[in-house]
């Protein structure tokens, strides 16, 4: 299979870069060059954001049920690609085929739920105060093309989460997607324009990130700005739209803790959390990280999760049984053994992995550090990758102030037979997600983001939707 070269799409086209750039693109399970990406200039940019602005002119005069058929039918043929889709991702992302997969048709469920919630947005009539024949009315309109800048984590399922969202609001967009992972969105957008979506609804760029973002928070036919990556970005993203009192939607960074109590399930525990903590190469924004477990139940746990983490089969994600695939890029192995080195200084117990495995290709073995210091680096900054910290306490208050100590609010999780220790944790752990006894479900339904420094804004559920809609009171006396 030939891995393609992705060009820009702008105005139902597809083309190079006016100045003709391109940027390399690496497998990083080999480090090899397999293509490139068109990087914008400022006239694509230029061209993207007016071919938008006149797209959502004409989109937002569909009907809720015009657009749902075109993005259902999108949906239907990602479907039917989605073997190759994979097996495009794999070779620029590095996660395992089956997770490729899996990341495409959970994404296109999401997709098929927005398409139908647009349906559902309704106003409302309020009765005036005084006098009955005044009519008071609460509409519900698009707010206008967006620009959305997604990372390279999950290449499609990132653009779906802001684009489902946008179209079933009657929202056009362009989307800067990650360079580094650039075929799998465009094979998206592909599906979108074989499925009849008009021109200028949707348009995709490449390019320098920090120059395109700014160019085009700033830039007049955009009316809201969503992002998807660290929070340090996010802030800076957030300060550009707010000098232009643009709308934003931010999903950042996490450090999610899990909080495995004395009465827990603990073979559960370890089962669910060793698979979400080594999957995506740990490269999840809602990854398990910071593990607190209570010091009756921490011998057994760091032992078992430090078995599972061996037991881990890491490779080419191409390559059939492989469970957990290289790094997305090398910063993510410099990152792996900078966190590792500093939390084994400070004093911490290694008891699984700690090391790039070969000499080709971003591969970290899957490691386990227990009785790590909180003032290790690894308990302070978003590791994301497969590296899982562990942290004894003894009182669960502890456990909840240790929680909640870092200004990341995005995942938590916990296990515990206690539904006062349920409702406790509920109560007082700071995340915008909690799991307890159970993995991860963000399915389309459930808001999706944070709280304090992990953002704001949501890109699951009815709540999604609003992100994209403005609110506005008519009163019509005669
Ligand atoms: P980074 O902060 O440089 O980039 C993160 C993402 O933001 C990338 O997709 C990048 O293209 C984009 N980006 C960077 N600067 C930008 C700018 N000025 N304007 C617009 N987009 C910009 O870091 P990285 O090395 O690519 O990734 C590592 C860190 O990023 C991780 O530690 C994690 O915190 C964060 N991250 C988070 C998610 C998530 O799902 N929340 C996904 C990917 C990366």
């Amino acid at each position: 299979m030939t891995y393609p070269d992705t060009r820009l799409f702008i105005d139902d086209d597809w083309r190079d870069a006016e100045d003709g750039r391109r940027i390399d693109v690496h497998n990083p399970a080999t480090g090899e060059v397999i293509g490139g990406v068109a990087h914008a200039s400022r006239r694509d940019l230029d061209a993207a954001a007016d071919s938008v602005r006149r797209g959502f002119e004409v989109w937002r005069d569909y009907t809720p049920a015009q657009r749902a058929a075109i993005m259902h039918r999108a949906a239907a043929l990602v479907r039917e690609r989605v073997d190759e889709i994979a097996g495009l991702m794999t070779r620029e992302q590095g996660k395992p085929l089956v997770e490729a997969k899996g990341e495409i048709l959970a994404g296109m469920d999401i997709i098929d739920w927005f398409a139908d919630e647009g349906l559902r947005v309704y106003g409302r009539t309020v009765p005036h105060r005084a006098d009955p024949s005044i009519r008071q009315l609460v509409v519900k309109d698009p707010v206008g093309p967006v620009a959305a800048f997604t990372p390279w984590n999950f290449p499609i399922n990132q653009v779906v989460r802001k684009l489902g969202a946008c179209l079933a609001t009657g929202c056009s967009m362009v989307v800067k997607a990650p360079e580094e992972t650039p075929a799998s969105p465009a094979a998206l957008v592909r599906a979108f324009q074989d499925a009849g979506l008009p021109a200028g609804v949707l348009a995709l760029v490449y390019g320098d990130p920090a120059e395109i973002s700014e160019y085009l928070i700033a830039h007049p036919a955009i009316r809201k700005i969503t992002f998807t990556g660290s929070t340090a970005v996010g802030k800076q993203l957030a300060e550009l739209a707010g000098r232009q009192m643009k709308r934003v939607s931010m999903e950042l960074g996490g450090h999610a803790p899990v909080i495995v109590c004395e009465d827990a399930d603990v073979e559960l525990a370890v089962k669910t959390m060793a698979k979400a903590k080594f999957r995506n190469a740990g490269q999840v924004c809602i990854s398990p990280t910071r593990f607190l477990v209570h010091e009756s139940v921490r011998p057994d746990f760091a032992k078992a999760l430090a078995e599972s983490a061996t037991g881990v089969t890491v490779g080419d994600g191409l390559a059939e049984g492989t469970e957990m695939g290289p790094l997305a890029n090398s910063r993510r192995l410099d990152a792996m053994a900078s966190l590792h080195d500093d939390a084994v200084g400070r004093g911490a117990a290694a008891l699984a992995g700690g090391e790039r495995i070969g000499d080709a290709g971003n591969f970290w073995a899957p490691t386990v550090l227990d009785e790590v210091p909180s003032d290790a680096r690894l308990f302070n900054e978003e590791p994301f990758g497969p590296i899982a910290a562990i942290r004894g306490f003894t009182d669960l208050d502890e456990a909840i102030t240790e929680a909640n100590r870092l200004s990341y609010g995005l995942a938590g999780y916990a296990f515990t037979r206690s539904l006062a220790a349920a409702d406790t944790l509920t109560r007082k752990v700071e995340v915008g997600m909690l799991w307890v006894n159970m993995p991860a479900m963000p399915s389309a339904e459930l808001p999706f983001g944070g709280v304090k420094d992990s953002g704001y804004g949501s890109e699951g559920g009815p709540e999604a939707m609003e992100a994209y809609l403005n609110t506005r009171s008519v009163s019509i006396a005669h």
